[in-house]
């Protein structure tokens, strides 16, 4: 029943993360019954996005502009910079609505494992931020896990000796969730950065 377009438009969703082999059959199917125009769009939109997006200079965050959006708001604190692992996590942070400082988009995380070494990612830009001292604070905000901690750590070491405020962002135990079913990293960390009630 196949071909050799329809194999290589399977082959080529399915590489796409989160798309398994049946999800990426039945999006080909899908897409084959789309209207022209509608398939053009599709796959133009996939080139323009890719074509016209790109790192902000000073964050690392994405763009289409000269500077992102966050750094190019006036209103913004850029005394604050919330270090995160890449460009997406921004969008989540952003979601809460209550952050009104910067950015530094890692572009990664810390992981001897994989090869990624403090030079593979964006730190030297971050010190380099710092370092013109405009910044009085520095949120560490990746991830809760083993790389994220780690990255943290080396983050917070680095800039130590620079004098400029540096905090973790405080990972609880999730609503509704139970001591039991949480892994020590969060445990630890919820017990460490535990406050008055
Ligand atoms: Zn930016």
């Amino acid at each position: 029943m196949s071909t050799p377009s329809l194999e290589n438009l399977i082959a080529r969703l399915n590489r796409l993360p989160g798309i398994g082999i049946k999800t990426a059959q039945r999006l080909a199917y899908h897409i084959l019954t789309l209207p022209e125009e509608e398939a053009e769009g599709l796959s133009s939109a996939i080139i323009t996005a890719k074509k016209a997006i790109k790192y902000c200079p000073v964050c690392g965050n994405f763009t289409e502009e000269e500077l992102c959006s966050i750094c190019a708001d006036p209103k913004r604190d850029k005394s604050v910079i919330c270090v995160v692992r890449d460009a997406r996590d921004v969008s989540y942070m952003e979601r809460m609505r209550e952050y009104r400082g910067g950015y530094h988009v890692l572009g990664g995380t810390l992981s001897p494992m994989d090869g990624v070494g403090p030079d593979d990612i964006r730190i030297a830009e971050l010190l380099e931020r710092v370092k013109k001292g405009e910044v009085r604070e520095v949120i560490l905000a990746t991830n809760p896990d083993v790389e994220g901690e780690a990255t943290a750590a080396y983050i917070a070491g680095k800039l130590k000796p620079m004098g400029v405020r540096t905090t973790r962002i405080a990972h609880g135990i999730p609503i509704g969730g139970n001591l039991e079913y949480v892994d020590e990293i969060t445990l630890y960390k919820a017990i460490e950065n535990r406050r008055e009630v």
